[in-house]
């Protein structure tokens, strides 16, 4: 734990845990394994913490209260899921009211095997966390310094290439998510995308010279239609997808309405726009493995 500079603290929350993980996280934190001696500081109080403990999987009941946890935690901040439930449901996750994992309501930066988890696992998983700790810290100061600078701005044909790159990496995880290698957005040829210039308004968010997210919009009966966001994933939790929406709902703020939509599992997204004020209104099938959910926000939300 060479590279820390202060006492890292975390918050532990159980979501729908037997308990096994549960006490064991406590156990890392008590005499015998002594986190603390390593100056981890289990907090009670989000403002306080930087990382965040979830044992147990994700129910519609506890969802926003892990939401609302994550939402006080001061960036940077991490997330580690400890246990088999807290990585995918586990045993339960057949049951009716589980979601999955942490990560269909989070960003997940570290998984901790294991039912249950055990101690060294945990500590283990702890001191990963603040590695990915330590790398956001790094970048955050680096953007306030401005020896990386995060420029968000339109984006031209020129980029066309650049922006496809980025976008079948950051479409990976819901691909894997919905199991569907023939996503669109990873199927998108670049002279398909050329042509959706000819119509369509791109930003980017270049840092250093290099485009690091995306997003895209145009405006029909006025109503602005905004997909694609996108952001490379070393980049993401920074607030960067946030700044992309931002810019394009301004670019088009003469527009009385805002559309967007993602898939039925991506709760991540669902849960994004929704802190921005979306709200679902449809939902439609693609195929047996995705369902489209439709959300909007009228202009004066924004
Ligand atoms: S992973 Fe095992 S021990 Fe941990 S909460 Fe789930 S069932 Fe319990």
């Amino acid at each position: 734990m060479s590279y820390l500079k202060r006492s890292p603290w975390v918050i532990h929350y159980d979501g729908t845990s037997c308990n096994g993980c549960d006490i064991e996280v406590l156990a890392s934190l008590a005499p015998r394994y002594d986190l603390e001696r390593l100056g981890v500081i289990n907090t009670g109080n989000p403002k306080h913490a930087d990382i965040f403990l979830i044992t147990g999987s994700m129910n519609d009941q506890n969802r926003e209260v892990v939401q609302n946890i994550y939402e006080q935690m001061p960036d940077p901040k991490v997330v580690v899921a400890i246990g088999i439930c807290a990585t995918s449901g586990g045993i339960f996750s057949e049951c009716y009211n589980v979601l999955g994992g942490v990560n269909k309501v989070l960003p997940v930066d570290i998984y901790v095997p294991g039912c249950a988890a055990r101690p060294e696992s945990i500590i283990d998983g702890v001191e990963k966390a603040l590695k990915i700790l330590e790398d956001k810290k790094h970048k955050l100061v680096a953007m306030g310094l401005g020896t990386e600078i995060l420029a968000i701005e339109p984006a031209n044909i020129e980029d066309a290439a650049e922006i496809l790159a980025l976008q079948k990496l950051a479409y990976q995880s819901e691909a894997e998510l919905y199991n569907d290698f023939a996503f669109p957005p990873l199927m998108q040829t670049l002279s398909e995308l050329k042509e959706d210039f000819k119509t369509i308004i791109f930003f980017k968010a270049v840092m250093n010279g290099i485009i690091i997210g995306s997003v895209r919009g145009y405006v029909k009966d006025d109503t602005c239609y905004i997909y694609r966001r996108i952001v490379h994933p070393i980049y993401q939790n920074l607030g960067i997808g946030k700044k992309l929406m931002n810019e394009i709902e301004f670019h088009f703020g003469f527009a009385s309405r805002f559309e967007v939509f993602t898939g039925h599992k991506s709760k991540r997204n669902i849960n994004f726009y929704e802190r921005l004020g979306y709200r679902m209104f449809k939902c439609e099938k693609v195929n047996d493995k995705r369902h489209r959910v439709y959300m909007e926000k009228f202009a004066d939300r924004i």
